[in-house]
């Protein structure tokens, strides 16, 4: 696909994320030959910086650089960091771009980047609607000369209520099909890959369905804590920052029915109707018996002590935010009538890993009566994180005499793709903005029904009866109750590092 020539405005510029994925990502888009040949990068926050201070921070002096700008001659990184640019919007978000625009304007004069402009929301999520609003008043949302797009960073809401708000709010300033909103983990290659798995194959999709499948669990472990994000995960949380988005967009890849087409409102449409189809569960029986949450209290790791979360900087000494969620629920629909799917995202976890396990059901009539095969051991599991995978557990034959079964695996490893460069969610996702792609964007309808599912599990955990709060010490499995939300069906899979 070609990309046309534009400018790429970043709010909030002096951040961390624009020094740690943005750039980066650029760079490694620029070293690909993937930029427009006319394109720049205006920086614009609050803070007093020259062009030249914002290329030392992002580029030339930024550690996130370091080691791939050691393998270019001058040359080249020179040609990347003058593409950069910084405008101060003199103190505060909310004031007139008159100077940003003029600033926009001679930047695309003299580079002839044309009237394409991008402009990545990278501040606090308080601030989007405000930008959205003055980019407005100063009519820098006209596409009569070029198109104009709008990128959004998560949180996307805190609530459907508030998302609600956000997609009105932005909607009053920007159509919905000029605002992206970035769900890095749609940018991932394994991810993607479960579209491809399911709908490019022949041999998964006849078996994906109540018929074959018994049940679904997805895990994200992360083995770090809060690191120093204390002060945000706080007021956040793993439902909100994790489950919400990352893990329900996973989800409906899943669940979804097969698209008409690869365009990007065929596959929205089909993930927004898989997302609705999750029954939302309104009793607080039912919230009761299928969620768990419970913290990381201190303990030691390797011989080495860690803090327990309410110990952690910026973390309220009573705080009641989740470190460890797991939520079990069902979808109602034709394919997935009563499959129990089972999801857990935590910190402080023995391992990094983020998988999709489809557990099948065990044959319907078992001819090897002592095989060891009788407890579902046809599995698919999908590693989106790392040692990004796929792996089919299957039953064999062992050698000698009568029919005694054993466990294999049949074990696919993307880095075996040696030669084939694997972009960086980051990478693709700011390319397929560039190009006009939102297929691995969330639409506003998408955000909202995820909320809506998740919006009365946060409810019932603020105000319920009998919620409960469990611990977990750090490098564990999460808590012993969250062993009794999968008994009966099996047991969570554990995964070693691998
Ligand atoms: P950040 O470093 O905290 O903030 C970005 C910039 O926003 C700051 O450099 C600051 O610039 C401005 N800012 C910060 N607090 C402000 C306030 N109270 N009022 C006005 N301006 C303020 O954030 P970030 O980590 O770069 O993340 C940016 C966005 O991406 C956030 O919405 C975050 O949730 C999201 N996100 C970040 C990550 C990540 O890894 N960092 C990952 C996923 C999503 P000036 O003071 O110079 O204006």
């Amino acid at each position: 696909k070609k990309t046309e020539n534009q400018i790429l405005v970043i709010f909030g510029a002096s951040g961390d994320l624009t020094a740690r994925k943005l750039v980066p990502s650029l760079f490694n888009l620029f070293i690909s030959g993937h930029l427009p040949e006319n394109f720049v990068v205006l920086g614009a926050s609050r803070s007093d910086m020259t062009d030249t201070a914002f290329r030392k921070k992002v580029v030339t002096e930024s550690t996130y650089l370091e080691k791939k700008l050691e393998k270019l001659d001058k040359e080249k990184i020179e040609a990347f960091s003058n593409k950069f640019f910084y405008e101060d919007l003199g103190g505060s978000y909310d004031t007139d771009y008159t100077r940003l625009r003029k600033r926009v304007e001679d930047l695309k004069n003299k580079y002839n980047t044309s009237g394409n402009i991008i402009y990545y929301l990278s501040t606090p999520p308080t601030l989007y609607e405000t930008i959205a609003q003055r980019l407005a008043d100063a009519g820098m949302n006209t596409q009569n000369n070029g198109w104009k797009r709008l990128i959004v960073e998560k949180p996307f809401g805190y609530s459907l209520e508030t998302a609600k708000q956000l997609n009105k709010g932005l909607q009053q300033f920007f159509k919905e099909h000029q605002i992206y909103r970035i769900d890095h983990y749609l940018g991932k290659e394994t991810v993607q890959n479960l579209l491809v798995t399911r709908f490019a194959n022949s041999i998964f999709e006849p078996l994906w369905n109540r018929n074959y499948i018994h049940h679904v669990e997805i895990t994200n472990a992360e083995s770090v804590g809060v690191e120093k994000r204390g002060g945000y995960y706080d007021k956040s949380g793993a439902l909100r920052d994790m489950f919400q988005n990352h893990l329900l967009q996973i989800v409906s890849l899943v669940v979804m029915e097969p698209p008409i087409s690869d365009a990007p409102e065929d596959i929205r449409n089909e993930k927004v109707k898989a997302i609705k189809s999750i029954r939302v569960m309104k009793s607080e029986e039912e919230l009761y018996e299928n969620t768990i949450r419970a913290q990381y209290v201190a303990s030691t790791i390797d011989g080495d002590k860690v803090k327990g979360y309410r110990e952690e900087e910026g973390v309220d000494a009573n705080s009641t935010t989740e470190t460890f969620a797991a939520v079990k629920f069902f979808v109602d629909n034709w394919r997935w009538k009563d499959v129990p799917f089972y999801v857990r995202t935590a910190k402080r976890m023995p391992t990094k890993v983020t998988e999709v396990v489809i557990h099948f059901k065990t044959p319907h009539h078992q001819i090897f009566k002592d095989s060891g095969m009788e407890n579902r051991d046809n599995k698919l599991i999908i590693r989106i994180q790392p040692d990004e995978g796929i792996l089919i557990k299957f039953g064999v034959k062992v050698p000698g005499q009568g029919f005694k079964v054993e466990r294999a695996n049949l074990d696919f490893y993307y880095s075996s793709l040696a030669e084939t460069y694997v972009m960086e969610a980051y990478e693709r996702l700011i390319l397929d903005a560039m190009q006009g792609d939102a297929t691995l964007y969330a639409r506003a309808d998408e955000v909202e029904a995820a909320w809506e599912f998740v919006d009365p599990i946060l409810d019932y955990w603020e105000k319920g009866k009998d919620v409960r709060m469990y611990g977990y010490a750090a490098g564990v499995w999460g808590p012993e109750n969250s062993h009794d939300l999968i008994d009966g069906i099996g047991e969570w899979r554990n995964p070693g590092p691998h």
